[in-house]
């Protein structure tokens, strides 16, 4: 089953892109669609939690509230995973925000690593 972010957590549930500027992310795609504001270690050795914004592809200038897990096993998979979107909700499996900024962390992770220390 997958966890209910407290409503706090999720507040707001879109948002406009304007409302995430001065904001510092830590990782940001080149077209600006997945925006992850915080990378953390996840519970099992290698894997990680992401928290940040994704963009719509339906809805113009709206961003959804984002938080996955990857496992660190050779697959990635997502063992956990939130979103504020409509499918999430009501489908509850890993929406395509959720492996949208799980691919972006993946594509640049090994670099990450070399830049960051790992919090
Ligand atoms: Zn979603």
């Amino acid at each position: 089953m997958r966890e209910r972010a407290s409503a706090a957590q999720f507040r707001p549930y879109t948002c406009a892109q304007s409302q995430l500027e001065g904001m510092e992310f830590r990782l940001v795609s080149s077209d600006k669609s997945v925006m992850i504001l915080t990378i953390g270690d996840g519970k099992l050795p290698g894997s990680y939690k992401l928290y940040g914004y994704v963009k719509s592809e339906n809805r113009e200038n709206t961003y959804f509230r984002v938080g996955v897990a990857i496992s660190g096993n050779r697959n990635n998979m997502i063992p956990w995973s939130s979103c504020t979107c409509n499918d999430a909700h009501f489908r509850g499996n890993p929406c395509k925000h959720s492996v949208k900024m799980k691919d972006l962390f993946m594509s640049n992770r090994e670099q990450f690593l070399k830049e960051n220390v790992r919090r």
